[in-house]
Parts: C-alpha cells; structure tokens; sequence
C-alpha cells in the first residue's frame, strides 16, 4: 500500500542515508582525530608523539569551537582525590585539611582581607534534629522520632 500526503499525493520516502558529495580527496591515517579544540588537539599531539599518523577532521576554521573564547585558560577537571595534590592547587593553598578532609579554603582571596577557616565537615545526621526543626516539625515530635529509632 502506497502511503498519501495531505493533497492526496504519493508522499517521498525518508533517504535511506544522507546523500554526502563525493570525497574530494583520499587520505591513510593511523587515527583520525574529530575536531580540533583542546580535546581534538591534546589527543592529536599525544597520539602523534607516539609514532601515529594522525588526521585531525574538523568543521569549517581550525579555530572554531570553544577553545578559542576560554580566556581563563582551560582548567583540567580534577577528581577529589587529585585536586588537592596538584601543584597549582598546593601553591594556592586552594585546600585545607579539617577533621582530616580535605575542604576547599575561601575564596576569592586578597591578600589584605582575612578569611574565616572553613567549617568542618558535619557527621551524618549531626544536625538532623536542628534541621527537621528548621523544616517545621516540633521539639515533641523531633523527641517522639529519636525515641522511635527513626533518627538515629
Ligand atoms: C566564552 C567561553 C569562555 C570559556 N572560558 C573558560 C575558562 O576560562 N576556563 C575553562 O576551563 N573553560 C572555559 N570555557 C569552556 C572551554 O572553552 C570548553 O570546555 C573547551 O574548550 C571544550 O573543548 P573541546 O575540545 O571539547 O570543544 P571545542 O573547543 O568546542 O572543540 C570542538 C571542535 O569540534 C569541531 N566540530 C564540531 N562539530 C563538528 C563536526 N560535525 N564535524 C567536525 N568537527 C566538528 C569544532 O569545529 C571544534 O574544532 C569557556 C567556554 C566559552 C564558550
């Protein structure tokens, strides 16, 4: 059965894949690379230090994307366990240990203008009770789920 549009006509299948022109020119690589912005960029350099041919494909202008607007340079994402130790961070002194955690110091910070030390880190359920309070529940009925076992 043959599928109708609207004004009663034969309706035009989807492609069945996009129509691309044909490549212009061939090239053989060990690795192509997709974009050339500091992730593009840092795979390429890194793979080509490895003895790899790479090709590095992008779209339009190589410095299109993001890379280029980042004026505060591109910071790495570090995970909890790296970030305090890098470097840049010590000499920062962007962490302070506190009961043994690792908690990030104030910020922003000027050298005339003393900062308050961070807090500790609290406990679970150190404050459970002051904050079902805050939340509008009763001294009596904060009392009647600790005696419940309910808050522990
Ligand atoms: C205004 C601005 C300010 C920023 N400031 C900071 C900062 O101070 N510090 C910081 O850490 N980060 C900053 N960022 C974020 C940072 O720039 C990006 O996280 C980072 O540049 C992303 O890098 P990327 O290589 O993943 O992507 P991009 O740099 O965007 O690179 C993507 C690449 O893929 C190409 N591409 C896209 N589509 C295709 C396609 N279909 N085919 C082929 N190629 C394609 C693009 O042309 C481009 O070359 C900022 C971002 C912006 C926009």
């Amino acid at each position: 059965m043959e599928a109708l549009g609207d004004a009663g006509q034969p309706r035009c299948p989807p492609p069945r894949r996009l129509a691309a022109p044909e490549p212009g020119w061939v090239e053989s690589t060990d690795v192509v690379v997709v974009g050339s912005g500091i992730a593009g960029l840092t795979v390429a350099l890194n793979l080509r230090e490895s003895g790899l041919h790479v090709t590095v494909v992008t779209k339009v202008n190589i410095a299109d994307g993001s890379t280029r607007w980042a004026q505060g340079g591109i910071a790495p994402v570090l995970d909890p366990i790296e970030a305090p130790s890098h470097p840049h961070n010590v000499a920062r002194a962007t962490f302070r240990e506190i009961r043994g955690v690792p908690q990030p110091a104030p910020a922003p910070r000027f050298s005339g203008t003393p900062l308050p030390e961070p807090a500790p880190p609290e406990h679970a359920g150190e404050r459970a009770t002051h904050v079902l309070e805050e939340w509008g529940l009763s001294h009596d009925e904060v009392a009647g789920l600790v005696d419940a076992d309910v808050l522990v």
